[in-house]
């Protein structure tokens, strides 16, 4: 029997210049709000003691995370867990309560005043149902934002994580002792 889908994000962050394009990308795409963004590019440098002072950009976004607290704080059921791994907001029943907001440990989720509704990244799920890659990922030209289904071994993600685990390159997720889940998966050799 298959297995569901299960989307995922890569980020192989080695490639990221921080060109930010991303970020305009989906900003332009889905109208966010002037003072927001739905994925962001953080500047950071190595806790390495051999190399401290190598910088490096992080990308970073909602989660998706498998035990996401927006999810069990909700209390319309409106931030809600598909079976295809997104974790939705259904705009038709949030009431702006914003306790969503407050209880991701990942600041990846903001307050749209110009519709009242708590909102963050969705994998662009409109977009990807008609067979599209999410917009950040189409416009990363260096290809650090590689998205696509961890449970079909031949895609893209599977592909990227298995290569990296055959080279020993560091695979980590952010904030994996919360409990959380997540489902965005950082590459660095
Ligand atoms: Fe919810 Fe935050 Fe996890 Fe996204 S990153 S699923 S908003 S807890
Ligand atoms: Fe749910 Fe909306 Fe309240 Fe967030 S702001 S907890 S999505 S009703």
């Amino acid at each position: 029997m298959s297995k569901n889908k299960k989307y995922v994000m890569v980020y192989a962050i080695d490639r990221c210049v921080d060109c930010k394009a991303c970020m305009v990308a989906c900003k332009a795409q889905w109208e966010v709000p002037e003072d927001h963004f739905r994925t962001h590019i953080d500047e950071k440098y190595s806790p390495d003691r051999y190399t401290p002072n190598r910088k490096y950009f992080l990308p970073s976004q909602c989660n998706h995370c498998d035990e996401a607290p927006c999810v069990s704080v909700c209390p319309t059921k409106a931030s809600h867990k598909r079976e295809d791994g997104i974790v939705y907001v259904d705009r038709d029943i949030c009431i702006g309560c914003k306790y969503c907001i407050v209880s991701c440990p990942y600041d990846a989720r903001f307050f749209n005043e110009e519709v009242g509704v708590a909102e963050k990244c969705t994998f662009c799920l409109p977009w990807i149902q008609q067979g599209h890659q999410p917009a950040c990922a189409t416009t990363c030209l260096s290809n650090t934002r590689i998205f696509g289904d961890i449970n079909d071994p031949n895609s893209e993600v599977s592909k990227v994580l298995a290569e990296a685990k055959r080279n020993k390159n560091k695979i980590w997720k952010l904030r994996e002792d919360l409990g959380t889940e997540p489902n965005i998966y950082y590459v660095q050799s």
